[in-house]
Formats: structure tokens, C-alpha cells, sequence
């Protein structure tokens, strides 16, 4: 067997595994797909809540942050006073031939749908109409009037339900300054030209944390968060050489933002932002502070001082980093295609395959799923010769099969394969939570 290493190169494999093995189904299918959208599968969706739960432990096994869950729908002022009405656009332009729709500050990545190897409006036969400014937020009305008071919008990001709720958890927390507000919700964002599998899709989560600081000390926070949030990826185990950061010129700065880092993961279609690393200062509570006629200021019992914090935000989209930690993950192995998942991470920590359908063979495979049930997320498989069912699992990122064989029923032992060494350890079954605890 060739022991050839090949990483990912085309996108399409990874959506082609992650169709047929359950971790990600395009929405509504049987009507021919819903553009940007996409369905996490059965063990698309356990990668996603272990992602979810890394970051939340990340962020918030501290005493210096605290979680919240805002609503999606907001009063439609929130986003006035943040500045997506008015500023949340982007640069839209048609080709009047090919009838492609493109983002004027993006030509280069695209392609032109008549001739595909080509840019648009790059060759004679495309011709781009004036860039006009496209609003991202998906509107909807609330209550039965269809009317322009009845004007909602679904939020394009999670922070503006933070900044609202700024001084309601201060105070019930009794919290200090320095301190953050964390939170993983969807946002939806009406993208001009959704693609790349979940890169970029109309409908993502979001997992934000916003930390309000002393002016003046926002400069130290921001190098300390661009370390905690940089480090969270290599855990997720995402290689050093495949993330880097990107610091945002002056033309590229958001208009609330003082400084900006993005993270960036190597993908097969380039290197990509992964995660933004914001300086907000004081503008977001400002702005709703002017808007909603609410003093947002905190005081500062110690110094008898009133003043409105700076915010480092961290925000870093659930399915975009998702993507990452699967691309990184892909290899082919010779004959194998196998998930390198950090173990954390990995839909099922273990599974549990009897050699032969034989029932004594099959008693001792229920006391060892018993067992580690109780603990932890697996799969049981019977079916088709081992070396099939040890790919299976590979595919899906297992970390450890466990076979059952006959040696077993005479000492009380199983074989456990390792995913990435294949190596095999025989290990008794009293000392299997343990072992599989220390390979974790
Ligand atoms: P981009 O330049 O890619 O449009 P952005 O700079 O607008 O992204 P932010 O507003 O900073 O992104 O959002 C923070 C994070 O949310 C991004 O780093 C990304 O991980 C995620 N994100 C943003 N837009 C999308 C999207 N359409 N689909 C999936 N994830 C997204």
C-alpha cells in the first residue's frame, strides 16, 4: 500500500464526503437547493456543537466573562444606531452580457459565467453596469401589517444584542470593568455571491464576545485577545503554517473600528479570514446611547468615574471555522481517507466493532458499549469485513475502533486502533475509559 500523503485540493471533495457520510446536506434538496444555505447532518451537527462547546469554554471558564442569548429580531433603531442601514452595503454590479451578479470589489476572485476561466468585465464581451450599493440585511415585518413601521430586520451579526444588553448584565453580574459578554447565535446577511460550500452563506452562526475596557487600556486587551483567540484555533488543531494574521490597512478599517486583525486560514481556494479581532471603541455604545436617549456609560465605583468603555470584539463565524478544522483535517493516506480531527472535536470518540456476528462475541460488545455510553458519544458497527468498518471510521474522524475478538472473552480484553498511528493496542476493559480519557 502506497503511504503517499495528498491534502485537500478541491472543495468539491470535501462536500462530496460530507454528503455521503452525513456531516452536511445542501437545504431543501428535492427542490433543487436553496442558494447559500446548507443542513448539518447527523454528525455534522455534533462537530458543530463541539465547536460551539470549545468556544464556550474557551471564553467563558473565567470570571471575567459572561454568556447571553439576545433575540434575533431586534428593535429595527438597533440598527440605525450601529450603522448597518445606512452603511452595511455592498458594491453590486450586473453584466449586461453573461447576466452574472458580482461584488465590484471582489472581480478578481470571480468568474465570468460565460467564460469561465475569465474575470468579469476583463475581456470585451462582458460589460459591467455602474456599481450600485446593495443593503445585506434581510427585512421582514413584524405583526400583520405589512408596512414601513412594521419593518424588521433579521440580525446580520450577534455583537448589537451585547452592546444593547451592556449595563443589564454589568449590573445583574455585578461585574467590573474590565469584563466581556460572549454569545453564539445565527446571523443572516443577504451576500451578494454566497459559495464555497459554508464559507460564505446567507444564514451562519456567529460566536462573538465583546470586552469593554478602560480607555486607554484597549491597546494591552487587543494584543492579549489576538493571542487567546490565535491559540483557540491551533487547539481546534489547525496547523500553525496554514493561519496567519492579516492587519487591516486604513482603507479596509470598518468605520467603528480603531484597529482590526483578521486570522486566516489557508483554504484550497486561498487564504481567507477565518476570525476578526476588532478595536470597536466606544463607538457602539455612543451610537445607542444618542439613539435611544439611555446613558450606556458605566461608573466606576472605585474612582467615582462615569465614562463609556472601548470594546475588543472577537468574532468568529461557528461554520467558517467549521470549514477550516475540516480542510485542515482532510488527508488521503494511500488507500484511506481520513479525518485527522483533534479528538475534541471528532463527532464519535470511539466505535465499538465485534470481529464476527457471533453472540458471544456480541455480549461482551454490549458491556463495552454500556460502558462508554455513559460517557461519551459513539457508534457501534457490524457490518462488512474490519478493515472496511476501520475506514468507515477514518472518514469520519474516529479517533479509536475498538474491536472485539475472541482473545477477549478468555482475558477481559479489546483491541483498540489508533486513527492516526493505526497502531493497535490489546487493553483491558476495566482500563478502557481511562485509556481513552489519557489519549484525549
Ligand atoms: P467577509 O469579509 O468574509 O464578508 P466580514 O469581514 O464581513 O467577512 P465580520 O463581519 O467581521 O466578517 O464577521 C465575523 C465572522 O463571521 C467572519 O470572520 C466569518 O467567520 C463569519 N462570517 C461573516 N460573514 C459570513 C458569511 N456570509 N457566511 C459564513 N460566515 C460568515
Amino acid at each position: 500500500m502506497s503511504t503517499e500523503t495528498q491534502e485537500l485540493t478541491s472543495m468539491q471533495d470535501l462536500v462530496s464526503l460530507c454528503k455521503q457520510r452525513g456531516f452536511l446536506f445542501q437545504s431543501s434538496e428535492i427542490y433543487g437547493g436553496v442558494n447559500a444555505c446548507w443542513d448539518y447532518g447527523p454528525l455534522g451537527v455534533e462537530l458543530k456543537l463541539n465547536i460551539k462547546d470549545s468556544w464556550w469554554r474557551a471564553m467563558t471558564l473565567r470570571d471575567d466573562v459572561e454568556g447571553l442569548d439576545a433575540s434575533i429580531l431586534m428593535h429595527p433603531r438597533t440598527w440605525e444606531a450601529s450603522g448597518h442601514v445606512e452603511g452595511f452595503v455592498d458594491p453590486l454590479v450586473d453584466c449586461k452580457t453573461c447576466k452574472g451578479r458580482f461584488r465590484a470589489d471582489k472581480l478578481d476572485h470571480a468568474a465570468c459565467g460565460k467564460k469561465p476561466s475569465l474575470k468579469p468585465g476583463a475581456h470585451g464581451e462582458c460589460e459591467l453596469t455602474e456599481p450600485r450599493q446593495f443593503n445585506l440585511m434581510f427585512k421582514t415585518n413584524m405583526g400583520p401589517i405589512e408596512d414601513s413601521s412594521s419593518v424588521v430586520y433579521l440580525r446580520p451579526e450577534t455583537a448589537q444584542g451585547i452592546f444593547v444588553n451592556f449595563l443589564n448584565v454589568q449590573q445583574s453580574m455585578r461585574q467590573k470593568v474590565p469584563f466581556g459578554i460572549a454569545q453564539i447565535g445565527k446571523a443572516f446577511r443577504n451576500e451578494i455571491t454566497p459559495g464555497n460550500f459554508i464559507f460564505r452563506t446567507r444564514e451562519f452562526e456567529q460566536m462573538e464576545m465583546q470586552y469593554f475596557v478602560r480607555p486607554g487600556t484597549d491597546r494591552d486587551h487587543f494584543e492579549k485577545w489576538k493571542a487567546v483567540r490565535h491559540q483557540w484555533h491551533l487547539d481546534n488543531g489547525l496547523r500553525a503554517h496554514k493561519i496567519r494574521f492579516h492587519e487591516h490597512g486604513p482603507k479596509e478599517l470598518a468605520h467603528y473600528a480603531l484597529a482590526a486583525f483578521d486570522i486566516e486560514y489557508e483554504f484550497p481556494i486561498g487564504w481567507q479570514e477565518i476570525e476578526g479581532i476588532h478595536n470597536r471603541s466606544d463607538f457602539d455604545l455612543r451610537r445607542h446611547q444618542e439613539f435611544s436617549s439611555k446613558k450606556m456609560e458605566y461608573f466606576d465605583e472605585t474612582t467615582k468615574e462615569r465614562y463609556l468603555p472601548y470594546v475588543i470584539e472577537t468574532s468568529v463565524g461557528c461554520d467558517r471555522a467549521l470549514l477550516a478544522v475540516l480542510c485542515d483535517a482532510y488527508r488521503i493516506e494511500g488507500e484511506r481517507t481520513v479525518l485527522k480531527l483533534a479528538k475534541h472535536l471528532a463527532p464519535y470518540k470511539a466505535a465499538v466493532l465485534p470481529l464476527m456476528k457471533k453472540p458471544e462475541l456480541l455480549e461482551l460488545t454490549d458491556k463495552v458499549e454500556t460502558l462508554l455510553r455513559k460517557k461519551m458519544k459513539i457508534t457501534r458497527d457490524e457490518s462488512g469485513t474490519i478493515g472496511k468498518r476501520y475506514r468507515r471510521q477514518d472518514e469520519i474522524g474516529t479517533p479509536a475502533c475498538i474491536t472485539i475478538d475472541y482473545d477477549g472473552l478468555a482475558d477481559g480484553t479489546v483491541t483498540v486502533r489508533d486513527r492516526d498511528t493505526m497502531a493497535q493496542e490489546r487493553v483491558s476493559v476495566d482500563q478502557l475509559l481511562g485509556y481513552l480519557a489519557r489519549n484525549d
